[in-house]
């Protein structure tokens, strides 16, 4: 079939995820047809390196026969049982302990889904039974951050605070807050975002992500510690931005918490797995969750599967106290997605993958894209590990474009056209390339990345037509 033949059949049946349906008809899907290394091919015969490691997932990068060959040895020896009926099997059992070897010393149990959104599911449910068993069933509110994001089931879309998903299907799932985030380019630099104060004079970054950590106390004694059961958040804001939180930030909200009874869940699903150069981003920040929902990099995203990582106090309270708790997916700890997540984390280890990004390549990628901030369309250039992001604004005036001018997708675009993934998010470029990355191919980003820059600026300067 050819790239025509395709679009057809996806125009025809086939509604995409996040997508204008409509729109993307119009246009035309790219069709990717494989992989290897860190770059994609399309059906047009393009090779284009995949700055975004798929959906921020494939942490081992494309084409690596070891997880093929588990995926097949799995299917041969078990393609699939469930763990619900007092029942279990090698590989789920196994994964469950090398996920407890890897995360800190305090986590020692794991609950399995097929998915992050599922995971944060099962997060909701579980700090609300925890605070039942204990005696407190008042405790009910969840506090979430404006811009995170947890996932597209209901429970995800209530926990996250994405405003144009909340907009859509609702009502949302009941005693969900949302509490301001630590972004301090699009918050704090200019005192843009503050509602009901207008436009204030910026603001140093670290007091900035302290009074973000002061929002999150004020919510608490508003709603009652007696109602508040948990706070959870993203170590670094992945679709919201690639933002990264102030130095200040998550000292701060350690404060706040120690001084509540109130439980912690750090969504891991970007941040776990080596991409801030630890295995779980709580480790970078010095955090102690009792919950961590954990995808994408857990398998590279070979197959499907994520999980919940559930701190001894928790876990305690569940087994000793709980009787069933009725709750679990036909695919919890699927055998064959497990299989895979088992040697896609022994690849990880063996080849010092996690050290690699913290240690080597992280830092490189840091100063070649931090250097990106000289050129005219760039206001910050910031990363984290193997997270980064850059923020277009006016050459003219510094400050950011104005939304509809979407500057942010014509430089996506014009990267996809000069052969690199780079992702927006509103007029923010985001990275997040696969761990195995070499110097090489960073040097390869930068330049694409530079030229796409050059290419939006070019367009920016040609006469408006409208
Ligand atoms: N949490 C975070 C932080 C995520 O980035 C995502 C996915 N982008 C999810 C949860 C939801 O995961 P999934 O798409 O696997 O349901």
């Amino acid at each position: 079939m050819h790239t025509r033949d395709y679009q057809a059949l996806d125009r025809a049946h086939y509604l995409h995820p996040f997508t204008d349906f409509k729109a993307l008809g119009e246009e035309g899907s790219r069709i990717i047809e494989h992989a290897e290394g860190v770059y994609i091919h399309d059906s047009e015969g393009n090779r284009i390196l995949d700055g975004m490691a798929g959906l921020w997932c494939v942490n081992l990068g494309y084409g690596r026969e070891e997880l093929v060959a588990a995926a097949t040895e799995q299917m041969r020896q078990l393609p699939y049982y469930n763990s619900f009926f007092k029942t279990a099997h090698p590989p789920a059992v196994k994964l469950a302990e090398t996920l407890c070897r890897l995360a800190p010393a305090h986590v020692n149990h794991v609950f399995f889904t097929g998915s992050g959104s599922e995971a944060n599911d099962t997060v909701l449910r579980m700090v609300r039974r925890y605070w039942a068993l204990k005696g407190q069933p008042d405790k009910q509110w969840v506090i979430g951050r404006k811009n995170a994001y947890h996932g597209s089931t209901v429970a995800g879309v209530s926990l996250g605070g994405m405003a144009p998903m909340h907009a859509q299907g609702g009502p949302l799932v009941p005693k969900i807050a949302h509490v301001r985030q630590p972004y301090w380019f699009g918050e704090g630099r200019s005192g843009e975002g503050r509602s009901g104060e207008g436009r204030t004079a910026g603001q140093d970054p670290e007091a900035f992500g302290r009074e973000c950590a002061a929002a999150l106390e004020a919510k608490i004694q508003e709603l009652g510690e007696e109602n508040v059961a948990a706070f959870i958040a993203e170590p670094v804001q992945g679709a919201g931005g690639a933002i990264i939180p102030p130095e200040s930030y998550w000292p701060a909200v350690k404060a706040v918490l120690a001084k509540y009874d109130i439980l912690l869940v750090v969504d891991e699903v970007i941040c776990g797995f080596g991409r801030l150069g630890e295995w779980f981003g709580s480790v970078h920040y010095g955090l102690e969750p009792d919950l961590m929902p954990i995808a994408k990099g857990l398998s590279s995203g070979y197959l499907p599967i994520g999980g919940v990582l559930v701190g001894d106090r928790v876990a305690e309270t569940l087994i000793e106290e709980g009787g069933e708790f009725f709750h679990g997916f036909t695919y919890s700890g699927h055998p064959v997605c497990a299989a895979v997540a088992q040697r896609n984390l022994e690849l990880l280890e063996a080849e010092g993958l996690v050290d690699r990004v913290r240690d080597e390549i992280g830092p490189y990628l840091a100063s070649r894209w931090k250097a990106l901030e000289a050129h005219p369309l760039v206001g910050e250039a910031r990363s984290l590990g193997l997270i980064g992001a850059l923020e277009l604004v006016d050459p003219a005036t510094g400050e950011r474009f104005a939304e509809s001018r979407g500057v942010g997708t014509l430089c996506r675009d014009l990267c996809f056209a000069g052969g690199l993934v780079m992702r927006s998010v509103g007029d923010t470029m985001i990275i997040s390339p696969p761990l195995v990355i070499s110097r090489d191919e960073i040097d390869e980003l930068i330049d694409k990345a530079r030229a796409a820059l050059d290419a939006t600026l070019a367009r920016l300067a040609e006469p408006q037509s409208d």
